[in-house]
């Protein structure tokens, strides 16, 4: 079943709040939302290893392939996440994504290596690769972030083309939103999927990626967290990776993947360390978890990996050990 199809069917409340996706197998599971018996299973350790957020199996395929070859956990992720990128079915990343509610397609993404050099873009616009130019920005310039404009400017310096991102089909499902235009951005069934990877490699190095529209129908100029280092990844080679999707503005307020890794570090599996980053943003006073969406994926250096979510229907697709599966999250919210 298709990432959005399946994020329809998984609606929670009545602002239509939901999470998630489904392998084919769990179709059956995934219409009485009831968890697929292949939950979070067991994490082994084993490497390599690609963990990416969301049913994306082709991605995942991909930074495998690129793994197996001899590549490293740096072109994994940067060749993973271009999968998703040009895929214009997906409405959450590169061309197809949904627009901000002026109709402007802006891509955040950022991508970090072994070393820990880092390297974003934020609000780039008519460029479907964003993570090739996070990849260079990192790699090409003194600079960690570039924004807006200068992003753009610098991509076609480097060799980017420039094309139009709003397909029609997301051209339509802005027009459609435009009749009620509902002002403040709640993370809801149109609106999320952040592509986030990470993988270590047969030496146990790590490298991490994401790349997303971002909210759709944000105000012009919103960033989430998909392009800030920590907040929407992180990652260190002596520890392993964390990176995030759903609402943005959560994340960012709890240094999300900074604080898993750094979770990890202190000795908690990725799984444990998922569950705190969860619990600071649920467990904040007054904080009304049930209107938005969170999810984290980690991996450790070893290849252990975790997710962990505030809602139901958040996934992560893992390849290891011959595998490339799906595995539903556990969560937070069970009312
Ligand atoms: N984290 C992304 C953002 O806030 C959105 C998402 O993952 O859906 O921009």
């Amino acid at each position: 079943m298709k990432r959005r199809k399946f994020l329809k069917n998984a609606s929670l409340t009545g602002v239509g709040l939901a999470v998630g996706t489904a392998v084919t197998s769990c179709n059956e599971q995934v219409e009485d939302k009831s968890i697929a018996s292949k939950e979070n299973p067991e994490s082994k350790a084993v490497l390599p290893v690609v963990v990416a957020t969301w049913h994306v199996i082709d991605a995942t395929a991909k930074a495998m392939e690129v793994i197996e070859s001899g590549g490293s956990a740096l072109d994994a992720v940067e060749l993973g996440c271009k999968i998703e990128e040009a895929n214009e079915k997906g409405q959450s990343v590169g061309k197809g994504g949904l627009p901000d509610r002026e109709g402007n397609v802006t891509l955040d993404a950022c991508i970090m290596d072994k070393n820990g050099n880092c390297g974003a873009v934020l609000y780039l616009k008519d460029i479907k690769h964003a993570v090739s130019v996070a990849r260079k920005v990192m790699e090409d310039t003194p600079h960690v972030m570039l924004a807006g404009e200068g992003a753009k400017q610098f991509a076609l310096e480097s060799g980017f083309e420039a094309e139009d991102l709003l397909t029609e089909a997301s051209k339509k499902a802005w027009e459609k939103w435009k009749v009620e235009s509902k002002y403040k951005p709640i993370i809801n069934i149109e609106n999320h999927d952040t592509i986030g990877m990470l993988a270590v490699d047969k030496n146990g190095d790590v490298s991490g990626a994401c790349t997303t529209s971002g909210l759709a129908y944000k105000m012009n100029g919103r960033v989430g967290d998909s392009p800030i280092i920590g907040s929407g990844l992180f990652v260190d080679n002596e520890v392993g990776g964390a990176v995030a999707t759903g609402l943005g503005e959560e994340v960012v307020k709890t240094v999300g993947s900074f604080l898993i890794v750094e979770l990890m570090r202190q000795g908690k599996s990725p799984q444990e360390a998922c569950e705190e980053a969860i619990g600071r943003i649920v467990n904040k006073p007054g904080k009304d978890y049930k209107d938005f969406q969170v999810g984290y994926i980690a991996v450790n250096k070893k290849g252990e990996t975790g997710c962990y979510s505030i809602h139901q229907w958040f996934s992560m697709t893992k390849f290891q050990d011959g595998v490339n599966e799906q595995i539903q999250s556990h969560f937070f919210n069970k009312s």
